[in-house]
């Protein structure tokens, strides 16, 4: 705990006052949680700190990511849990528009057609991909590249490079949104981290001032960069995708590299993550 200032009522003397937090690769890992994350995400609760997770995943649904989360121990409302297809609702709504070709899959796809967005594949004004993993192949590219060329906004729902899976490292949405922005020179609109808007969305529903909320993630760049570009500091974990060499050409610096989530409690209680430090 940090010295005596006070900040805002109801949080004395705490600093960081709030934490925007990944779920891939920093509470879970293939499926199964990180040792003591759990213990971790129940020490913020018990001691007042509100928290977001921020999820790149564009694979599942809200629903979907908070019922595997409750299945392995964790308990987190959907309210919490922010990702990049709430974000793509918002962008093409704002823009007036009501459809879009939605290439992910299903569950996100329903999520996003919930959301008011109609899917449809003949002239939509946008063109919405995700992590589609299997489902994405030549055909799927070729037809979102068609629609582009037709004169389709390109939305991504990410454009990460890589995610760690239960038997290895995988391809995320990024590689084949590069593919579509090279083969029809656009550029992506990006939906979720390493966005700004993203990161003052999630900010916003907690009424967290970014100069006092800290991100936790395992990816130097979508995490770690997007959330000093949006005036957070960074926590990196050394668990999920970590990996040293990409420090190396990182142009981003952490505050703290901690070996897992489970080091947080530990880090809060002796005051190491003050502003001081
Ligand atoms: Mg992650």
């Amino acid at each position: 705990m940090c010295s005596m200032k006070p900040l805002k009522p109801g949080v004395i003397g705490m600093e960081p006052e709030a934490f925007l937090i990944d779920l891939d690769g920093v509470l879970s890992v293939g499926g199964a949680p990180v040792p003591g994350a759990i213990a971790a995400i129940s020490y913020l609760r018990e001691n007042g700190y509100p928290f977001r997770f921020v999820s790149n995943t564009t694979r599942k649904s809200r629903v979907t990511i908070s019922r595997q989360l409750e299945s392995m121990g964790f308990e987190i409302p959907v309210s919490h849990i922010f990702t990049p297809s709430m974000a793509a609702v918002s962008y093409v709504t704002g823009k007036a528009g009501t459809d879009a070709a939605i290439l992910t899959t299903p569950d996100v796809s329903a999520e996003i057609v919930r959301g008011g967005i109609q899917n449809r594949e003949d002239s939509p004004r946008f063109v919405i991909v995700g992590d589609g993993g299997d489902l994405f192949g030549y055909s799927v590219l070729n037809k979102a590249f068609r629609l582009i060329m037709g004169g389709a906004e390109l939305i991504a729902l990410e454009k990460d490079r890589y995610w760690m899976g239960d038997d290895g490292l995988m391809l995320s949405a990024g590689p084949f949104v590069a593919a579509l922005e090279f083969a029809t020179g656009t550029r992506a609109a990006v939906m979720g981290k390493p966005s700004r808007e993203f990161f003052m969305r999630s900010l916003a529903s907690m009424n967290a001032d970014p100069a006092r909320t800290v991100m936790i993630g395992d990816d130097i760049i979508t995490d770690i960069g997007g959330a000093a570009a949006a005036g957070l500091s960074g926590i990196l974990v050394r668990t999920g995708k970590f990996r040293q060499e990409a420090l190396a050409g990182a142009t981003v610096i952490p505050k703290r590299i901690i070996s897992s989530i489970a080091e947080l409690p530990r880090l809060l209680s002796s005051g190491e993550l003050c502003p001081d430090q």
